[in-house]
């Protein structure tokens, strides 16, 4: 079993550097996925709404044995469910369907700035959280200018952005305004989703040096850039690999060298534009 270290929150309470995507993780072998994830060590789980995997995550947590208290289950508004009442609703649902009477990191999945209602979602969202029904609210795919905005008109930031990250889109400004406002970075297809990134020269290097996976030096690249990275795997042996990887420290050397693959965005999900429903 690994251990996966936490750090601190803006709010004090302690969250993990590393936590487990489930995009398409569902059914059975969903479920025994997520169980030898749970333990193999991890605590921090990322479902959605739009992943049709919330029953899966919640059965996961219960069939884990795990303490409830110490399992920080994530789930997702969607776009169709932005607005007030609407999200209230959305997180009704989504309790239902995980089985739980808390959702620990709750997140607005994209802000559909078209649509102009994430203001009210946000506020839907801090409503839930000082019910008890939500630990951490917190946004996804959001801008510098709607987190901004988030600040302006609620007065409260986010918790937690989780974004797309990895070695090829370091989102090095994004990252900074995290920072200087005390929001938490997670990384969304930290892996890039096993493109070409892998095959990397410059990752087998710095893992011949280190005596591990180009796989984690990608994962500690953004642990130590200050983002919990949420990589998603099926097999228990690649989701230890994945969790393991708080025994070595890269220098700033190799992560500038690692931030240099830098070549933008790869599926073209710009906030800006990119909605989703
Ligand atoms: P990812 O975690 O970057 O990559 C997953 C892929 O890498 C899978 O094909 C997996 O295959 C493979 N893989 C995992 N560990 C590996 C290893 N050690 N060696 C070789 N291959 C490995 O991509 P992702 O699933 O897109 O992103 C992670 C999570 O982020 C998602 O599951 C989801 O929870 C979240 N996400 C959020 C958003 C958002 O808009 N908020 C968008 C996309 C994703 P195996 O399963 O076979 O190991």
């Amino acid at each position: 079993m690994v251990t996966i270290p936490t750090i601190p929150l803006r709010d004090g309470s302690a969250f993990p550097q590393l936590g487990l995507g489930t995009y398409n993780l569902r059914g059975g072998d969903g479920i025994a996925s997520i169980v030898s994830a749970i333990e193999s060590g991890y605590r921090l789980l990322d479902s959605a709404v739009n992943y049709q995997n919330e029953v899966e995550v919640g059965e996961a947590a219960r069939r884990s044995g795990v303490d409830r208290d110490e399992l920080l289950v994530t789930t997702k508004v969607p776009g169709r469910d932005h607005g007030y009442d609407e999200t209230l609703a959305s997180a009704a649902g989504s309790l239902e369907r995980l089985g739980l009477d808390r959702i620990d990191l709750y997140l607005i999945h994209w802000p559909n700035p078209s649509v102009d209602r994430y203001v009210d979602t946000w506020r839907a969202m801090l409503q839930l959280r000082d019910r008890g029904q939500v630990r951490w609210a917190g946004v996804s795919n959001f801008t510098e200018a709607m987190l901004t905005r988030l600040g302006e008109e609620t007065g409260e930031l986010p918790l937690v952005n989780q974004v797309e990250l990895h070695p090829y889109f370091p989102q090095a400004g994004l990252r900074a305004f995290h920072e200087a406002h005390g929001i938490r970075t997670e990384s969304w297809s930290p892996l890039a989703r096993r493109t070409e990134l892998l095959a990397e020269p410059v990752l087998a290097g710095i893992a011949a040096a280190h005596g591990v996976t180009p796989t984690q030096v990608v994962l500690r690249w953004h642990t130590q850039l200050g983002s919990t990275p949420i990589p998603k795997s099926a097999n228990p042996a690649r989701q230890v690999e994945n969790a393991d990887v708080f025994g070595f420290s890269l220098t700033d050397a190799e992560i500038a060298a690692i931030s240099g693959l830098e070549r933008g965005r790869l599926w073209g999900g710009d906030p800006d534009t990119h909605e989703e429903l």
